[in-house]
């Protein structure tokens, strides 16, 4: 069982639910990251801000710090997903095998286009599959990327489902569509469709969680 708290609602650099054009960028964009608390961990999942915006965001939301961190797991290896990981000097890091597997065979080309992510924070990650902790699973949502997965989770409000960008935002999810953005849209749909019912509350990699059932 897990606390959870939202430390950054996600938002979209542009969202077509609300009228805006998929060829601009209206804004830089920010990922939902979630803080999780319990089976003796403190977990973050898709890390989202710099060390100082981040350990602010921590403090206000829990009262705690950055070294308090233990683990720190990405849905996927989009740079927005896992921001500056060495603010957590205490942290193990993990991401899903394909997407680790990816980005260390194409550092080149992912450094050259987010040029914020640094070499050695692409080192430290782990798969994901190898590391869960008690009481958390992964679902994988192919088709944002090819390794994209939510973690799920049960909390005091049931069961939880950290999306990242395999559902963007309730909007996205409702009308069963992906992000223009995207690997293979026809596998990024069909996972949407896959996860129909599985839990009571999503996550979504861009925006407030809510109710499956409300917006299946
Ligand atoms: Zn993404």
């Amino acid at each position: 069982m897990f606390e959870w708290t939202i430390l950054t609602v996600g938002h979209l650099s542009r969202n077509k639910f609300w009228g805006e054009d998929e060829e601009t960028a209206y804004r830089l964009p920010l990922a939902t990251c979630i803080l999780l608390r319990g089976e003796g961990e403190t977990i973050i999942i898709d890390p989202s801000l710099p060390a100082k915006e981040m350990a602010e965001a921590l403090l206000n939301n829990s009262g705690l710090h950055l070294e308090d961190v233990t683990r720190v797991y990405s849905t996927h290896f989009h740079y927005d997903h896992h921001v500056d990981l060495d603010s957590f000097p205490n942290a193990r890091k993990f991401m899903p095998k394909i997407d680790v597997d990816y980005l260390k065979s194409h550092r080149d080309e992912v450094m050259g286009m987010w040029t914020m992510l640094r070499s050695e924070n692409v080192d430290v990650l782990e798969y994901a599959e190898d590391h869960l902790v008690s009481g958390m699973s992964m679902v994988p949502m192919p088709g944002h990327t090819a390794g994209i997965s939510a973690y799920v989770f049960d909390t005091p409000e049931g069961k939880a489902m950290a999306t990242g960008d395999a559902v963007m935002t309730r909007e996205f999810y409702q009308h069963n569509e992906s992000y223009f953005y995207c690997w293979n849209m026809q596998q990024a749909i069909d996972s949407i469709h896959h996860i129909k019912g599985m839990a009571d509350l999503i996550i979504p990699g861009h925006g407030q969680p809510f109710l499956e059932k409300t917006y299946a």
